[in-house]
């Protein structure tokens, strides 16, 4: 009673922190990284009215950061207020919050700042005659204050931010690489968004150059800020974001009744990859979203512009810009400091929209391609080039595919991509379509494509409109701020067709990811020039296994001769053609699978003459007497019981060697937790070979199964990882790269695990941002092409952890289909010293649990104490 009584006593009284350390507490928490810092400054500026902002960094923002801006500045009766805490020029209550317009609100900022790091503002207001500097202390007084000449704006000078917390500024200048990469992330966003506001950042390592980070011309449009920011190459593989009221399936999935849905609540307008592939990007690094022009991280629309994405473009992200405008009534911005999160109102109706738009983007506007139409246009030549019975089953089959899900106008349209799937399929010559190569040829043809690009400018041109449309609709009922309707005006950019004209030309990716499809799969060209008949007859089966998977249909899929055999070609190549259809294909597609598979077994069985399907056989009866005798059967049945209880007496077999008392605990949990390490592979002692593929190995009183393949196999991955060099190719013209600033940089201080994976580059530090390295060298090997696109991947990775040997993951994947190939096969006979050598091996690799596929190498089959006697 009296210890209970005694805990309960409070220990000290409740009492007020002192406002000093909340504040050194709290502030933290609100710059919490050196993106932030640099956001809150630049927001700042924005939120002064600046057209002009100038970000400068020494040794990467660790050193210093500086924001100056030609905006309003502060008035001398506001210095005091400037870098205190909750002191705040753009609210006076919580009311005015609903329709603040402003980025900052919360008067955190710069006191945090303060409290942070040693703080120096230099402002001259629009009415002072002169500036003036002041040098503010950790509570955010000002400790000195003197005149000082400037041009109308503010300069603010962050010097060692973080030093104040003394583990987090060790932390920070540990990681201000990844810092940096964030930071820059962060500044991207406003660039993009900010428009009629040129912003430049430059970042001076030690005494050396100053470099640019990124720069924006001011420009009024989105669409230029982009260019700026990433390269006018990157505009040309994105369309415009067209925005539809969610379709009936949509409201359906999202519980959604079109009656009671506002209509015009939101306006979405914004950019986004093709999804063609290879269009996209290796990763999300170039993905925007904004909520009335605010740079945020909304999770739920993120995750579902990359859900669509993928249906159209399996292997890929797309880069997006989109800007979601909407009532200010209908939002919180304040829900975290930094005021990413931002909750909605309504969010479903906002993601129905999205998944409607995007679906109707990817699925029609992007290769669209009227059937009908062309067959009215080019009536006479098709008639001509098809035969009438290969047109055929086209007819017959399309609306097949389309009663699955019905497009709002996609009834008689046919994509691109659909065609493309439809034809790929049917890459065998006795396919009941005309011959792969003709049809290939037919729609790469620079006629096709112009054909192509002109129907999509028609419709962008109308989706302009329609958006127009839209936006106005919106301003004459919403009370969104002026700045954001004086924005929305001018984001209905009419400079979309100007992308659509640039496509034009032949050399888009667009028109090269055709050529290269088809330089895939057109068995002729690939196979036949270079290798027998052999190899010939195991692509066509590797065809099927890979569209096998695609469809769900397991046919051959189980058998592990195809698996190898897939590992012989390019995968990627083979699923890029696949994956370039759309989902409403899939019915389409594994209809005529079924066809082809059917084919596949066909091919097998002229080989192999074993019948894969079951047929009626009749079997002839036989009858034979039987003699029984009960009583000879009972005494049998007693002879055998004695004969067991005779054995259980000799033989006790006991489950475990440990007994189960306090003191051998550790014993009995010991042999329960089986654990191997990489040295008693070097100890095992090798029982046999089964059947053909397995390495069965004793170590002390426990047995393993080894797969002799997959332990070949990953051991060469990790020597072939470990020690190629890739051989790079010289291009004829170095290519520009178009990479940002940053990914530039992290290039150049990468720039030899880049030649190992067997890409070179030559470096002019004077040319202009995204044009100072350029591409002279890439890797080649057979069948394997690479590209800018790997580029890209390393950088992401090094961005991530700069100077650690890293591959491209198709680098990676060649690797495993070499190593598989080079490795011993399932059914191979291995000698005693063979399997020794096998299993030495796994104790000299990295990870030897599982080869580079995922299977796993080794398993425990049973450990004989459990089975033996004493
Ligand atoms: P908030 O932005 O939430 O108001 P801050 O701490 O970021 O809080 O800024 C405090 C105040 O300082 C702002 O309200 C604004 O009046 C003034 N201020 C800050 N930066 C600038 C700037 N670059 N130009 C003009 N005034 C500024
Ligand atoms: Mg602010």
């Amino acid at each position: 009673m009296e210890e209970a009584a005694s805990r309960l006593q409070p220990a000290r009284a409740i009492r007020p922190i002192d406002r000093k350390s909340v504040h050194r507490i709290c502030s933290g928490q609100v710059v919490l990284n050196l993106g932030t810092a640099v956001k809150e400054l630049v927001e700042n500026s924005l939120d002064a009215g600046a057209t002009n902002i100038d970000v400068k960094l020494k040794d990467y923002g660790a050193e210093l950061i500086e924001v100056s801006d030609n905006g309003i500045g502060v008035e001398e009766e506001n210095f005091e207020g400037l870098t205190l805490k909750h002191y705040t020029s753009k609210i006076q209550d919580f009311s005015d919050l609903v329709h603040v317009e402003t980025f900052g609100f919360r008067g955190e900022a710069l006191s945090s700042l303060c409290a942070l790091s040693d703080v120096t503002i230099f402002t001259c207001h629009k009415s002072a005659k002169v500036g003036a500097r002041l040098v503010f202390d950790h509570n955010g007084n000002i400790t000195q204050r003197t005149p000082f000449p400037r041009q109308q704006g503010t300069t603010v000078h962050i010097q060692q931010l973080f030093y104040t917390l003394p583990v987090r500024h060790k932390e920070f200048q540990r990681n201000i690489k990844k810092e940096y990469a964030k930071m820059v992330q962060v500044l991207q966003a406003y660039c993009i968004v900010s428009k009629g506001v040129r912003i430049n950042c430059t970042n001076q390592v030690g005494q050396g150059k100053k470099s640019s980070v990124v720069s924006t011309t001011g420009s009024s449009s989105l669409k230029e800020n982009i260019g700026a920011v990433f390269g006018q190459k990157q505009l040309q593989s994105l369309i415009p974001f067209v925005q539809l009221p969610p379709n009936e399936a949509v409201c359906e999935e999202y519980g959604l009744s079109a009656t009671t849905m506002p209509q015009t609540l939101y306006c979405i307008t914004g950019f986004i990859s093709r999804c063609d592939h290879g269009v996209g990007r290796s990763t999300t690094d170039r993905q925007f979203f904004f909520i009335n022009q605010r740079p945020c991280d909304p999770a739920k629309v993120v995750k579902l512009v990359n859900e669509v994405y993928h249906s159209y473009n399996k292997h890929q992200y797309p880069f997006v810009v989109l800007n979601i405008c909407v009532d200010s009534e209908c939002i919180d911005i304040n829900v975290t400091p930094d005021k990413r999160q931002i909750l909605l109102q309504e969010e479903k109706l906002l993601v129905a929209i999205l998944k409607t738009s995007l679906m109707e983007m990817f699925g029609s506007d992007v290769n669209k391609l009227s059937v009908n139409q062309k067959l009215l246009d080019l009536a006479g030549n098709l008639k001509n080039t098809l035969p009438e019975e290969t047109e055929k089953p086209q007819v017959q089959m399309l609306p097949d595919s389309e009663t699955e899900k019905p497009s709002r106008e996609g009834r008689k349209i046919m994509t691109l991509a659909r065609l493309r799937e439809s034809f790929s399929l049917h890459q065998t010559p006795e396919s009941n379509f005309q011959s792969p190569k003709k049809v290939k040829r037919q729609h790469s043809s620079p006629r096709q494509m112009s054909l192509d690009t002109t129907w999509s400018t028609v419709r962008t041109q109308k989706a302009a409109l329609t958006k127009d449309l839209n936006c106005e609709k919106m301003d004459s009922n919403m009370s969104v701020p002026s700045r954001y309707l004086r924005k929305l005006e001018d984001s209905a950019d009419s400079g979309f067709c100007s992308t659509s004209e640039s496509d034009a030309g032949c050399s888009t990716p667009e028109g090269r990811s055709c050529v290269n499809s088809e330089s895939v799969i057109n068995p002729e060209e690939e196979f036949c020039s270079s290798e027998e008949q052999l190899q010939n007859e195991h692509l066509k089966t590797v065809g099927c296994g890979e569209k096998s998977s695609e469809c769900d249909i397991q046919v051959l899929g189980a058998e592990p001769k195809l698996n190898q055999a897939n590992d012989r070609t390019d995968p990627n190549k083979l699923s890029e053609e696949a994956s370039s259809s759309s989902p409403k294909v899939n019915c389409f597609k594994s209809k005529s699978f079924k066809s082809e598979a059917s084919k596949c077994i066909e091919v097998k069985n002229s080989r192999s003459s074993v019948p894969s399907v079951d047929v009626l056989v009749e079997v002839k009866k036989k009858t034979v007497p039987l003699e029984f005798s009960m009583k000879v059967l009972t005494e049998k049945v007693k002879k055998v019981i004695q004969q067991q209880q005779k054995n259980t007496e000799t033989k006790n077999y006991r489950r475990f060697r440990a007994k189960i008392s306090p003191g051998e605990n550790k014993v009995a949990e010991d042999e329960l937790r089986k654990e191997i390490s990489k040295e008693m592979f070097a100890q095992m002692e090798i029982i046999g070979q089964f059947n053909l593929g397995f390495i069965i190995a004793k170590l002390n009183s426990d047995l393993f199964i080894i797969d002799q393949h997959a332990t070949d196999e990953k051991y060469n991955f990790e020597m072939l990882q470990q020690h190629t060099v890739l051989q790079g190719q010289k291009l004829i013209a170095p290519q520009d790269l178009n990479l940002t600033a940053v990914n530039e940089t992290v290039l150049i201080e990468n720039l030899e695990i880049f030649r190992k994976n067997g890409f070179d580059f030559v470096i002019n530090e004077n040319a202009p941002v995204t044009q100072r390295v350029q591409l002279i060298s890439l890797p080649t090997s057979k069948n394997w092409t690479f590209g800018p696109q790997d580029i890209d991947e390393l950088i992401f990775m090094l961005s991530d952890c700069p100077g650690v040997m890293c591959r491209p993951s198709r680098v990676r994947q060649m690797f495993a289909s070499r190593a598989c190939r080079k490795s011993v096969m399932i059914g191979t006979a291995l000698n005693m010293q063979e399997m020794r050598k096998l299993i030495t091996h796994m104790g000299e690799i990295e990870h030897p649990w599982n080869c580079p596929h995922g299977r796993p190498t080794i398993r425990h089959i049973v450990s004989l104490d459990l089975i033996s006697p004493e």
